[in-house]
């Protein structure tokens, strides 16, 4: 699932090489990843304006559009792109090449053209075109979308914030980190990825945590992120290739243990994380 990395590189890639680029046709008429909108609106709204930037909150990409009269007309609205669980971005260039990012394509590799997973397309007036590319249909494309649910940005959280933000009420601590409308950004894999790193139980009440806890929580945090950007998503985590019956701790080789906490599927290690 595209976590905030990945979409980051889907962000990356938009700014790039999707921006100014007049939008001649949109192909908008898969009814559900446009809900609520119905089939023609987007398309209505969008064809003969531009993308003129491509900003990132969590796991939401959202464009400014350019107006449709040059330069000095008022803009468009926001285009908001949610990956869902399986979303790569794809952007054609006038020449014909493509670049992609997004959801690790190591899960879908068969087919990538596949015609069916294209679940909407700006077709530029240059030729080329920016396609969602979504094989599970989870993705969702809408305009001017809420951000303000969103909590802040989990690359961009400061310490304090991500301390208050963390430790009120009761609940888990590995649900607090998925919690969107608190810190957004985390999926799953982080999300275990982040709690391991930290020697803290996914089980553990918020209102539980030490100070030090906190303090490494957060810490892991950071490194967790810069390091899957830079190997290029969630899935390059360390306790990745532990996720599985029999898996053990790549720091102290005890066994993984497995449960279901807020709703996911979740790996810790049996010794370090153990919930005291
Ligand atoms: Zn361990």
């Amino acid at each position: 699932m595209p976590e905030l990395p990945e979409v980051e590189i889907a962000r990356r890639l938009i700014a790039g090489q999707a921006l100014h680029r007049r939008i001649a046709d949109v192909d908008d008429s898969d009814s559900y990843v446009v809900r609520p909108h119905a089939p023609g609106e987007l398309r209505n709204a969008l064809t003969g304006r531009s993308l003129a930037a491509a900003h990132r909150r969590g796991k939401t990409i959202w464009l400014d559009t350019s107006g449709t009269g040059g330069t000095a007309a008022p803009g468009g609205p926001e285009l908001g792109i949610h990956l869902g669980m399986s979303g790569r971005i794809v952007v054609t260039g006038p020449d014909g090449s493509v670049a992609e990012g997004g959801d690790p394509p190591y899960r879908y590799p068969a087919r990538p053209g596949r015609a069916e997973w294209s679940r909407f397309t700006l077709t530029f007036a240059d030729g080329g075109s920016l396609v969602l590319r979504d094989p599970r249909r989870l993705g969702r494309v809408r305009l001017n979308p809420d951000i303000g649910a969103l909590g802040p940005d989990a690359a961009q959280v400061t310490p304090a914030e991500f301390r208050a933000l963390i430790t009120k009420g009761t609940i888990a601590v590995k649900a607090r980190l998925l919690d969107q409308s608190k810190i957004a950004g985390i999926g799953n894999l982080l999300a275990d990825e982040i709690l391991w790193q930290a020697r803290v139980s996914p089980l553990a009440r918020v209102n539980a945590l030490s100070s030090a806890q906190v303090n490494r929580l957060y810490r892991a945090l950071k490194s967790v992120l810069e390091s899957a950007s830079a190997k290029g998503g969630a899935h390059t985590g360390a306790i990745i290739a532990a996720r599985h019956p029999g898996g053990t701790c790549p720091r102290d080789g005890a066994p993984m243990a497995h449960g279901m906490v807020g709703g996911r599927s979740t790996w810790w290690c049996s010794r370090e994380q153990a919930l005291r």
